[in-house]
């Protein structure tokens, strides 16, 4: 593998290219519009940045991996990719549009992979062409940071392009662990019911932001309360991840916290617009309830 699309250019798209590109691979970034594409690549200028500043990275280095990333709009580029990582928002319609118009691009043994949360990668790898060249690559955010990738197989995925993802995965320098195709995978499984436990907590009055993260913190020796980490994950998502999982399973634990729903509403997704379960605006974070 040499080349890699990337489609959505939001924290996990921009995450992905730039590990990607660090890893020596050629990557393409593609958003709705060409502005977005060059502000994700922009927020990879900036990490990049602070990572030479630190120390923790070469200068040369990082302008090598700058200068393979090119941000775009347009889809017909996609067609020289080895692999193509989707990484637009939580929606399957959405999702399911990228692949239907991309799929009809790629090479014979090209892949097409999704950074999906929590969508089946069997369900959607029907709007992919080939299921056979279509799996789950699921990262963590933020990409740089977190050591693992969920690699996820569709029923018909074969295993050659488990291998070959397999392969891409570790020279990430990610650790890679192996899910079948299951609402919510490992991580989010076990994840998202806690996350929206918190906050059904917050909005039955036990207690407030700051006690239920400091609980959790303290209590149970995670590393970041629960609101503090849905608000890093991004409301909007999460509540898409509720949704399919409790749309997949009819199981009533799934259902979203009517105050998840209310803040998402209100257009209050976490850090990535300034305000969620806290308010980004100043120095330090200040619990919004
Ligand atoms: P985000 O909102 O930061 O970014 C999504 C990006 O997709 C936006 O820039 C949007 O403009 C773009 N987009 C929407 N439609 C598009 C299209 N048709 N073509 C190209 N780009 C399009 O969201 P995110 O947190 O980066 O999440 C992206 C995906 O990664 C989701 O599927 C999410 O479930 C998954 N994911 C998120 C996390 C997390 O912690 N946030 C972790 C793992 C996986």
């Amino acid at each position: 593998m040499r080349k890699i699309g990337v489609i959505g250019a939001g924290q996990m798209g921009a995450g992905i290219a730039q590990v990607a590109a660090q890893a020596g691979y050629d990557v393409l970034l593609r958003d709705v519009d060409l502005a977005r594409a060059e502000a994700g690549k922009s927020g990879i200028e900036k990490r990049l940045k602070r990572a030479v500043d630190g120390g923790k990275l070469d200068a040369q280095d990082a302008q090598n991996a700058l200068a393979r990333i090119t941000p775009l709009a347009q889809l017909d580029p996609f067609a020289s990719c080895d692999l193509v990582i989707e990484a637009a928002t939580e929606r399957e319609e959405i999702k399911r549009a990228i692949f239907g118009d991309v799929s009809k691009l790629l090479g014979e043994s090209a892949i097409l992979a999704s950074n999906t949360s929590s969508i089946p990668i069997t369900r959607l790898a029907q709007a992919s062409g080939d299921p056979a060249r279509f799996i789950g690559v699921h990262f963590f955010n933020p990409v740089p940071v977190m050591g693992l990738i969920e690699v996820i197989r569709g029923l018909a995925t074969a295993p050659e392009t488990v291998a070959a993802v397999e392969a891409f995965a570790r020279s990430l320098g990610k650790e890679v662990v192996h899910a079948f195709d299951a609402p919510g995978f490992i991580v989010n499984r076990i994840l998202l019911p806690m996350l929206n436990e918190a906050i059904f907590a917050l909005g039955e009055g036990v207690a407030n932001v700051r006690d239920i993260d400091t609980a959790v913190r303290l209590g149970l020796n995670h590393p970041m309360g629960p609101l503090t980490l849905a608000d890093f994950v991004g409301l909007d998502t999460c509540l898409e991840i509720c949704k399919v999982l409790y749309s997949t399973t009819g199981d009533p634990k799934f259902r979203p916290a009517p105050l998840l729903v209310k803040y998402v509403e209100a257009g209050w997704l976490g850090r990535k617009t300034g305000k969620g379960f806290y308010d980004y605006s100043g120095e330090d974070p200040v619990p919004t309830r």
